[in-house]
């Protein structure tokens, strides 16, 4: 999580830059924020509680400049916890990523070699850190590198100093620079999408890199060996960033509407890739796809698609809850992952762990230049555009279709697949233009706002999708929704069913159907409100939304008007639906 900006140059004001840089970053953490320019001889820094458009910027204007959003891991959501932070004699400041996981012991040592500490930060004890190497050092760059390796977990750091350096280093989450005008202007940041409509040529850093760029000047350096690492200037191809609403009221909405798009990027992408990864799963001992919060929804209906057309035995996995496979994931193994990010922090590490073992991977990520595409075998890129609303919606629904494309093509019938998708595509966007069916949705997201607890059942294809209907729920309206197999409801949650209790039910005509309808039933004779996404509707349902049937990729159609629900949901109570509490984006903390 967290978002770094950094900005050197003589075009613009760099105080400006790195705050609107820190804007495009918001999703990253929005908890607090913070800026450190250099006037004169001094550091001046301006930092602020809130989002960063909500305060206003107390900074003079500045050629050089460093800022973060913060998400906070260690200390409380305060001024003088956000970052950067100063050293003690206030000669350079410091902007991190990450959780320094050793903090606790470096920082005892600290206190008694006297150093005094003004946040409840990890961060400030790599400042300090960094002050104490210093005595040592010929450089700040090189006490930055000795200071930075002390530090166990994953960490980025940017950090400023009085003389117009900045010095960055990389663990942790991504690291960019890109240039202009012959590096008359200098960004770096942790996505490039903050910065890419203004510069020609980027360097991605590499984890285990540091860069340090004075009087335009860069040097990339390992940070184990401190020797200089040659690199290179990659072109720049994004020239817009896609990052504004086009009329929707917020992102989420937008990105709900480019659905059908997403999944013709989908069908667009070369058979040979298909193909080459459906042999690799052939081939594999035993597949398991993972995933976090919807990557992790994703990644449970892509194991469903493999078994149900690939017929093989995948398994989903949960990023946080597979250290219990570490030692059975081996060399023969096929490794899927789907992500948005291509950075979330407990599936790199199940990724690095199982590498080491000879585990092959493949990785369908939506951010260009990604750890995680870098640790792949099979590489697959989401095109889908920037996914900006912190809840992710047009991005599942890709991970989705493309799982499905995947297992198709193990099946040997990739070219069907293309066409069902094709089918889906068209339909998805016939249901988010029919009016009167949005209309009904609004009505009743607003009804589902206001109860306390929201129970959503399904089976088989619809298991995973009301499993990610909940998600959208709990993230964006924090009301407590509860998703549950239908056939495991009589043997628990059933003592829960009573008169007005909100119960959604997604079924499609398949295998299952029967089964579904039987705990209908069952929740019916108790009164509680039942509301239906299917393709017919029954006697039974006190609400229905028809979605059309579809098959094999129903399941892709049906998240679609609990993404909605939810969607209204959270505007309907007046809550911030792109940036819902406590949550990020990109979460690179473990
Ligand atoms: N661990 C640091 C803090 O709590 C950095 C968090 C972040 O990545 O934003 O301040």
């Amino acid at each position: 999580m967290c978002g770094i900006f950094g900005y050197v140059g003589i075009k613009q004001n760099a105080t400006q830059a790195v705050f609107d840089g820190l804007k495009r970053l918001d999703y990253r953490g929005y908890d607090s924020w913070g800026i450190g320019i250099i006037q004169g001889k001094e550091i001046l820094v301006d930092k602020h509680v809130g989002i960063v458009d909500t305060a206003s910027l107390k900074l003079p204007a500045s050629s050089i400049a460093i800022g973060h959003t913060r998400w906070a891991t260690n200390g409380a959501v305060t001024d003088a916890n956000a970052h950067p932070h100063y050293a003690s004699d206030k000669s350079f400041i410091v902007a991190h990523n990450g959780i320094a996981e050793n903090f606790a012991e470096r920082k005892t040592q600290l206190l008694k070699k006297g150093y005094k500490f003004i946040s409840e930060t990890d961060t400030e004890v790599i400042v300090h850190q960094v002050e104490e190497e210093r005595k040592h050092t010929k450089t700040l760059a090189e006490a930055v590198r000795i200071a930075f390796k002390k530090f166990t977990g994953r960490n980025t750091i940017i950090v400023l100093s009085r003389d117009g350096q900045i010095i960055a280093a990389r663990n942790g989450s991504p690291l960019v620079l890109g240039v202009a005008d012959k590096l008359a202007e200098i960004y770096l940041s942790s996505d490039t999408l903050s910065f890419a409509p203004h510069v020609s040529h980027i360097i991605v850093l590499d984890n285990g890199q540091m860069i340090s760029v004075l009087n335009k000047q860069i040097n990339v350096s390992d940070i184990q060996t401190g020797e200089k690492v040659s690199y290179s200037l990659e072109k720049n191809t994004i020239t817009d960033s896609g990052v504004d609403k086009s009329g929707y009221d917020h992102f989420m909405i937008k990105e709900i509407y480019e659905e059908p798009f997403v999944i013709d990027r989908i069908i667009e992408q070369p058979d040979k890739s298909y193909l080459a990864l459906a042999k690799a799963i052939r081939q594999a001992a035993h597949v398991y796809c993972i995933g976090s919060g919807t990557a992790g929804a994703a990644a449970a209906q892509i194991a469903y698609y493999l078994r149900i057309f690939g017929k093989v035995p995948a398994v989903g996995l949960i990023g946080a809850e597979a250290r219990d496979y570490f030692d059975l994931i081996g060399k023969d193994d096929l490794l899927i992952a789907p992500s948005q990010s291509g950075e979330t922090a407990d599936v790199l590490e199940v990724m690095e762990t199982v590498k080491k073992n000879g585990t092959k991977i493949a990785s369908f990520v939506n951010m260009p230049g990604s750890m995680m595409t870098r640790l792949s075998d099979y590489k697959f890129m989401a095109q889908a555009g920037p996914e900006i609303c912190v809840m992710s919606t047009k991005i599942f629904v890709s991970q989705l279709a493309w799982g499905y494309l995947v297992a198709k093509a193990v099946e040997g019938n990739l070219n069907d697949g293309k066409e069902k998708l094709k089918g889906l595509s068209k339909n998805t966007d016939a249901f988010l233009h029919n009016k009167q069916k949005i209309a009904h949705i609004k009505s009743l997201a607003k009804t589902l706002a206001r109860k306390p607890h929201i129970f959503l059942l399904g089976k088989g294809q619809n298991l995973q999708i009301i499993k990610e209907g909940m998600v959208k729920m709990i993230e964006g309206s924090y009301v407590h929704a509860h998703a549950m197999p239908a056939g495991d409801l009589k043997h628990f949650a059933i003592t829960l069913m009573e008169p007005g209790m909100p119960v959604v039910f997604v079924l499609s005509n398949d295998f299952v159907k029967t089964d579904v309808l039987n705990a209908l039933h069952e929740v019916n004779a108790r009164g509680s409100q039942i509301v239906v996404v299917a393709p017919q509707p029954d006697e039974s349902f006190d609400d229905y939304i028809e979605v059309p049937d579809l098959g094999e990729v129903s399941a892709v159609m049906n998240i679609v008007p609990l993404q909605l629900l939810a969607y209204y949901m959270a505007k309907s109570l007046g809550h911030n639906v792109d940036k819902p509490r406590n949550i990020a984006k990109s979460v690179t903390v473990k």
